[in-house]
């Protein structure tokens, strides 16, 4: 049984529906969109194919609109251009619309020329390219190659955060968030976040009336600010990419603790993110080194891993997922869930935003203690929002936990987070009816058997944050 949920870029590679069935079988639990690439109507057809995909297969995939940002981009390269250590390359600016060159790049950010300076350092695609400015010329930047690479399609040019005026979202994030609400997607990534105000600013109903929003942390400020992110975001995504390019490399493996550690804390899914098995776009296995990646990601307590190129652009997309899936789970298998816990325990809200977040946390700690004292090996919880879904996992139990909602869209938000198998109810009644339906459900799903003690977290009526009753019941 795996816990850790895994997320799967879909692009070129993996967009036609015999390949997203196989990743789907293979384990992807959520298909996530880069809207850097292509048009929204391109973006609009891969949604409506994954949710077809997802019915004809019967299981629930949660999709992410993942918006650009302030995300400054080379122009596109008519084919993968090798750029050599010490050689150099032009950089001008340019409006978004004009190809590259081998050896002159098309940047679209109109103000590279007095933004950018002489010594700066500038990353290309998803870091390991550095370039620096050596000279400023009337109409174009000379940068020398100091880690050099292969890079194709259009990738992006990381400019420090602290020197770029564009912020975020961008009027065309706005513009390719509605079209996404129109259709119900599940959850929205904000690029380049820098303050809880940032996440504010997308102006979104709360889940599940609105889409889950995912801050990705990759700029410092993001990181100076990271509390205030996470208590206004949904779940947050430690965007190693950017963020790598952003502080010092050796810095990253540290940042990336404590990130999720604190969304964790704080009752939001985390999502570990960027090259977890990179290798894997053109190889057929993983490096050592990734393997251990994913593994240690998953005992830092990331909810979910996530594949970037490797599932858009590799070769074996549903290969990777399965490849992932198998070392989450043996991950899984060797978590320290004890540990976690008393953790959680320490570190967890210390000030709740109001009384039923306070009565959700002490009670989903209290079915995490009953659940582990009593060896109970699964936890039917009863929520519409899936905030008490979201709060149970924070403590990692080790039993099995079923989230129960009528809302489809909570359904498909929990294919997210750790450890939850999303389940449907027609409705939630009063505590007892509830209580035998979820039993039943449960029961013909086949994840519990007649005799079975089992933990139900719910409510005793029918509306939002009131997660007060825990039952120990034994399946009838
Ligand atoms: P981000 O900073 O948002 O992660 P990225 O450029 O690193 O942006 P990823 O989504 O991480 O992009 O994808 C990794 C690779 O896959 C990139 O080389 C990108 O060009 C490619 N890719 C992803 N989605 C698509 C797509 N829809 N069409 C074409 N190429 C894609
Ligand atoms: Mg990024
Ligand atoms: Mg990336």
């Amino acid at each position: 049984m795996r816990r850790t949920k895994v997320i799967a870029t879909i692009g070129p590679a993996s967009e036609d529906e015999a390949t997203l069935k196989a990743m789907i079988e293979a384990g992807m639990d959520v298909a996530r969109l880069n809207l850097s690439h292509g048009t929204l109507e391109d973006g609009l057809e891969r949604f409506h194919r994954i949710r077809k995909v997802s019915a004809d297969v019967g299981r629930p995939v949660g999709i992410l609109a993942d918006l650009p940002g302030p995300k400054v981009r080379i122009g596109s390269l008519a084919q993968p251009v090798e750029l050599a250590v010490g050689s150099t390359i032009e950089l001008a600016p340019s409006d978004g619309t004009e190809p590259s060159t081998p050896k002159r790049f098309a940047v679209d950010y109109e103000s590279l020329l007095t933004d950018v300076r002489g010594g700066d350092r500038l990353a290309v695609g998803d870091g390991s390219i550095i370039l620096q400015v050596v000279e400023t010329h009337a109409d174009h930047l000379e940068a020398r190659v100091l880690y050099g690479g292969t890079t194709q399609g259009r990738p992006g040019l990381h400019i420090p955060s602290d020197r770029l005026r564009l912020s975020t979202p961008t009027d065309e994030d706005l513009r390719l968030l509605d079209g996404f609400v129109d259709v119900d997607v599940d959850f929205v990534a904000l690029s380049f976040v820098r303050s809880a105000h940032d996440v504010r600013r997308v102006g979104l109903e709360p889940a599940p009336r609105g889409p889950l929003v995912v801050a990705k942390i990759e700029t410092r400020a993001a990181v100076e600010n990271l509390d205030g992110i996470i208590m206004a975001s949904g779940a947050v995504m430690v965007a190693r990419g950017d963020l790598g390019a952003e502080c010092s490399i050796e810095d990253l493996p540290h940042l990336q603790k404590d990130i999720i550690a604190r969304c964790i804390a704080l009752g939001r899914p985390a999502i570990t993110a960027t090259q977890m098995l990179e290798s894997m776009v053109s190889a057929p296995s993983p490096t050592r080194a990734e393997a251990s990646d994913v593994a240690n990601a998953v005992f830092d307590g990331t909810s979910a891993v996530m594949l970037s190129g490797e599932t858009a652009i590799g070769a074996d997309p549903a290969h990777v997922v399965d490849t992932m899936a198998r070392i989450a789970t043996r991950a899984d298998q060797e978590f320290d869930y004890e540990g976690w816990a008393h953790q959680i325990k320490r570190d967890r809200l210390s000030e709740p935003q109001s009384q039923d977040a306070a009565v959700t946390d002490v009670m989903t700690m209290a079915t995490w203690r009953a659940a582990s004292e009593m060896g109970v090996k699964t936890v039917l919880c009863i929520s519409r929002s899936g905030f008490t879904v979201r709060a149970i996992a924070r403590f990692r139990p080790k039993a099995k936990i079923l989230g129960f909602s009528p809302e489809e869209r909570t359904i498909r938000q929990l294919t997210l987070s750790w450890g939850a198998t999303p389940m449907h109810i027609d409705r939630i009644e009063d505590n007892a009816s509830s209580v035998q339906h979820v039993l039943e459900l449960a029961k013909t799903a086949g994840h519990i058997r007649a005799g079975d003690i089992v933990a139900v977290l719910g409510g005793s009526t029918a509306t939002v944050g009131s997660t007060d009753t825990l039952r120990m019941v034994r399946c009838p």
